[in-house]
């Protein structure tokens, strides 16, 4: 059964601010920054996720975005790139390879900006959320510690 004291967050993780908005998650996820300290990068490189936050210890690697980002990233790209190419090949049906250089830089270029900013907020959302994961990717067991 679960009790009131189930539910509390972490001093560890959170510094014990106990301040978890998911807007600021959110925003601080798309800026690639540390959802605790607000300072600290969240990446090392374009999309690896460090696993301790440089400024505040956090623990960064407990919250896992798994395939989440790449799902997002699909689904945006696709709405944008689909209808776009779909119109200017019925506006004006340029040669395939025009078509293959012109929209496929356009579309590295939307997956190089969108998914480490979907990765970030799913992962600054596992914070808010308290979603702990331990290495091998099952959820945290906070009781065991
Ligand atoms: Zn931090």
């Amino acid at each position: 059964m679960l009790t009131p004291d189930d539910h509390k967050v972490s001093p560890i993780v959170d510094g014990g601010s106990g301040n978890r908005g998911y807007m600021k998650a959110c925003t601080t996820g798309f800026m690639g920054r540390c959802p605790n300290c607000m300072r600290g990068k969240l990446f090392t490189g374009w999309a690896t996720l460090k696993p301790i936050c440089d400024v505040c210890q956090t623990k960064l690697s407990d919250f896992r975005a798994d395939d989440g980002p790449a799902y997002i990233t699909i689904c945006i790209v696709g709405l944008i790139i689909g209808p776009l190419l779909y119109w200017v090949d019925d506006w004006m049906p340029p040669s395939p390879l025009i078509q293959l250089g012109f929209w496929l830089p356009v579309t590295l270029a939307l997956i190089f900006v969108i998914l480490p900013r979907a990765k970030g907020i799913l992962v600054n959302m596992g914070w808010a959320l308290s979603l702990k994961h331990d290495a091998h990717g099952h959820p945290a067991d906070d009781t065991k510690d």
